[in-house]
């Protein structure tokens, strides 16, 4: 689906003013914080500022992106009157307002112009400028598209930026949305100088202790349903707190259970305060896990997606997802 692809509504858009938000879904992933970073040298290199305000902090393992820590600021009410103020929001890589998490009402109702730039299935178009590619392996693709098309230069920085979007979307090149425009474009970045080695260390060989000592508890409750077509694992808020981990020493745990012979799909159950848990669910190839996320009011892609169910107990929600995921195989 390629709706209300604006491109240049968005030109215009630019031009014409000069207060930027940038902003991605909480707890950003490496397509967001490249994404946003790409979006924001590109205005930078327009003449235009523009501020990057995100919910969540960044994780430690996409910092030496921003290794001064002065590109992305962590929202906190002194931002607040900024968001006010804004005249465009550039929302990036988010399927829904829900995923803005706490500057989601202050986006919602603004008046200043939406700008969604996203490549997932299950984003309805909410902005008032969507340029949305489902086909695009990440949406730091698009913002490639869009340096093109504004006849930006790619210089090494924001070929970092790009290059670490569709790199981490992509699970290194081995997920079903890569293609042969993501390699295309990689190809390219490397042609301006990045070291796809040493991106993939900054961002995959550091690990925190925590992490690893959080996995070996997580690996403990490994459980298959649906004769083994179906693997899931989960992780209670006392595990994180024994451990000491951060939410983003979760990234990736789901893609080794994903990785067991025979299994179709893989789902991660984690325990959030207030009663909420968060169920991240892979498929290998050919179930459409979007449809099932949509069923709970989650979404994302067909072979990636996510829920965050409310008023459940982590029990009661592995039981209901696990469940309707069964069904697919009788
Ligand atoms: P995750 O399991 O959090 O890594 O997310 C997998 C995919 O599903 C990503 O593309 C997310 O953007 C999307 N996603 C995750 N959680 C949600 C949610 N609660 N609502 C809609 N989409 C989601
Ligand atoms: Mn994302
Ligand atoms: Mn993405």
């Amino acid at each position: 689906m390629l709706s209300n692809n604006n491109w240049k509504n968005l030109e215009e858009i630019i031009e014409k003013n000069n207060k930027f938000i940038i902003t991605t879904h909480i707890n950003p992933d490496g397509d967001g914080i490249g994404s946003e970073l790409g979006i924001f040298h590109i205005l930078k290199k327009l003449g235009k500022k523009s501020l990057i305000i995100n919910d969540s902090p960044t994780p430690e393992f996409y910092k030496f992106l921003d290794p001064k820590n002065e590109l992305i600021k962590q929202y906190e009410k002194k931002y607040r009157e900024k968001l006010l103020e804004a005249d465009v929001f550039f929302l990036i890589d988010i399927s829904n307002f829900e995923r803005l998490g706490r500057i989601s009402k202050i986006v919602k109702n603004s008046s200043a112009v939406k700008v969604v730039i996203d490549h997932h299935h299950s984003n309805s178009g909410w902005g008032d400028v969507n340029i949305i590619d489902e086909s695009a392996s990440a949406s730091g693709e698009i913002v490639y598209d869009l340096a093109n098309r504004l006849g930006i230069k790619i210089d090494n920085a924001l070929a970092n930026y790009l290059y670490v979007a569709i790199f981490t979307d992509t699970g290194s090149f081995r997920f079903s949305n890569t293609n042969k425009k993501a390699h295309f474009i990689c190809g390219e970045l490397i042609e301006k100088g990045i070291n796809p080695r040493e991106i993939y260390g900054n961002v995959y060989e550091s690990y925190s202790w925590e992490r690893m000592i959080l996995f070996a508890k997580v690996l403990s409750t490994l459980k298959k349903t649906a004769e083994g077509k179906v693997s899931s694992i989960h992780i209670t808020k006392e595990m994180m707190k024994s451990s000491n981990a951060k939410r983003e020493d979760i990234e990736g745990f789901i893609e080794y259970i994903t990785a067991i012979k025979d299994v179709e799909i893989a789902v991660l159950f984690l325990e959030l305060p207030k009663n909420k848990v968060k169920v991240s669910l892979r498929s290998r190839s050919k179930y459409d896990i979007n449809q099932v996320a949509e069923m709970f009011g989650g979404g994302g892609h067909k072979n990636a997606s996510g829920i965050t169910m409310q008023n459940y107990t982590l029990q009661e929600a592995e039981k209901l997802v696990l469940s309707r995921l069964e069904k697919l195989f009788v």
